[in-house]
């Protein structure tokens, strides 16, 4: 099973012990650029996990007693080759997800390297000094804890792949990865990188298929040491539930309603720049400030500039480099998009910008979207929509802003602009969030504490902590004698 898309073969087969493996089903990924199939790959159930997860098991007994140094060196060739392949990898994500080509070519897909090349590195330096415990030495290992099963969607399939693939790696677990079915085409070629960099078979297995088959299958299977989960909430509970029976250590990176607070002191440019920014990939990104809080005094000149600006904002063919944002991924997504601005609108909140579909494109693209004061506690203000909907509310004073910020069941990120540095540090401080950016946003480095409080997930990775989640943290004692030389 193979398919050509923008040119380059793809074998959308699973990968499972070093060997393509098909399935009797398969399922079609469809481009959200045309809404045309571009492919078919095999559709992974309870017999392909079966067969991943003992090959990945069979494959720990090696690669759990490869040194660090040796792991590190697979790692670094297989950011080689991702280097090498930036363009390939670019154009096959784009036509299969719809993000911005220039975004995959400048952005994405180098980060991908990075992603192998930092947990590379970070595992040769990850070291807890010993210290004395009243004469005895005492000495932390970061033991690799098994097969890791790794799940993740699709709004930046390769590169979330990646950031957990690396580290489980590098940590010395092998790994079953099932990709999301709307964008699952570059995991496949990502096999093909892993075998060209001499991986052993079975240490990296990609099932294919859907979440209710291959991923529920995943994450209730008895043979994984870890289940590391990037999606959604309703998701999440039912692989909490699988995972639980097993006992199954859980890392959850999960949805937000990222509060986007604005102070009358602040930089406006920057400020209504940066809260354009809050469209970008189509508003399909998890840490997104959603809810813009502005102070009533700049509220009208915030909302005029904030509307002027976000009327320029180009949408269209995503391998246009000229385009701003694409499409939405997928009809039933672009659907529920949609669903929830009608049903605002039918609650009576009119939005100043958008409010549907993009008529003059057709096909997925929904148009930048703002609500002005939702109706408190409204589905609009509460809930995820993951797509260009914005909503804006105005608040008088410090306290108001934050509590306003925290008034939600997640806890991911939080924007924070104001020209004033004692109120950021206070501000930062008092929201209940895992990441918080002042007077900037999206600035990331793999040696941050990534993660979310509340609904928005559970644990945190990035450096040293995607090191404790894969392995397994050995404390040891050695008194200072009692051996016989
Ligand atoms: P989703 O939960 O529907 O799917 C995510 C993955 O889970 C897919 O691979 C899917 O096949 C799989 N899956 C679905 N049902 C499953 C089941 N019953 N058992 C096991 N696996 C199953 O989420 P989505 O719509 O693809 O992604 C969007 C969500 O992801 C948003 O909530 C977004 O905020 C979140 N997200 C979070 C982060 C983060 O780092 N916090 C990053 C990106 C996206």
């Amino acid at each position: 099973m193979r398919a050509s898309v923008e040119g380059v073969e793809i074998d959308t087969r699973h990968w499972i012990a070093g060997e393509r493996v098909t399935s009797d089903r398969r399922f079609a990924s469809v481009s959200p650029i045309d809404e045309a199939p571009i492919a078919e790959l095999s559709a992974g159930g309870g017999a392909e996990i079966d067969r991943a997860v003992s090959a990945a098991r069979d494959a720990f007994r090696t690669w759990r007693n490869t040194s660090p140094a040796e792991r590190a060196r697979y790692l670094h060739r297989i950011a080689d080759i991702v280097e090498s392949r930036v363009e390939q990898l670019a154009v096959v994500e784009t036509r299969d997800n719809g993000s911005l080509l220039r975004s995959h070519r400048r952005g994405v897909m180098p980060r991908v390297a990075m992603n192998f090349r930092f947990f590379a590195d970070w595992l040769l330096q990850l070291d807890h000094p010993d210290f004395d415990v009243r004469g005895h030495r005492n000495h932390v290992s970061y033991d690799p804890s098994g097969v890791a099963a790794i799940i993740t969607p699709w709004n930046a399939p390769l590169m979330l792949g990646t950031w957990r693939i690396a580290p489980a790696l590098a940590a010395g677990c092998t790994v079953v990865y099932k990709p999301p079915e709307w964008a699952p085409l570059t995991a496949s070629l990502l096999a093909d990188i892993s075998a060209e960099a001499g991986l052993p078979a079975g240490v990296f297995n990609v099932v294919q298929g859907l979440g209710r088959e291959a991923g529920a299958a995943l994450a209730a299977h008895p043979g994984i040491a870890r289940m590391s989960f990037t999606g959604s909430v309703p998701t999440a509970r039912s692989i909490a539930r699988a995972a639980g029976e097993n006992l199954v250590p859980l890392s959850f990176e999960l949805g937000g309603k990222s509060p986007f607070i604005v102070f009358a002191d602040c930089d406006f440019e920057l400020a209504v720049n940066t809260a354009i920014g809050q469209f970008d990939n189509a508003g399909q990104v998890c840490l997104a400030g959603t809810r813009l809080l502005v102070e009533d005094r700049l509220r009208d000149r915030f909302v005029e500039a904030f509307i002027e600006k976000a009327k320029k904002i180009r949408q269209g063919d995503p391998r246009d480099e000229t385009v701003d944002i694409g499409p939405q991924i997928s009809r039933p997504h672009f659907e529920r998009i949609d669903g929830f601005v009608q049903r605002a609108r039918a609650a009576g909140m009119q939005p100043v910008l958008g409010g549907g579909p993009n008529t003059d494109l057709g096909g997925l693209y929904y148009q930048p979207t703002l609500f002005l004061d939702p109706a408190a506690g409204s589905e609009i203000l509460r809930d995820e929509v993951f797509g260009p909907v914005l909503c804006l509310q105005s608040f008088k004073t410090e306290s108001e802003a934050v509590a306003m910020a925290n008034d939600t069941e997640y806890g991911l990120a939080a924007v924070v602009m104001t020209g004033d540095k004692a109120r950021a540090e206070r501000v930062t401080a008092a929201v209940d969030a895992g990441l918080v950016w002042n007077n900037c946003f999206f600035v990331r480095d793999l040696r941050q504490a990534f993660g979310g409080n509340g609904k928005s997930g559970i644990g945190r990775e990035g450096g040293t902590w995607s090191f404790d989640f894969y392995c397994n943290v050995k404390n040891s004692v050695f008194a200072p004698n009692g051996w016989r030389e």
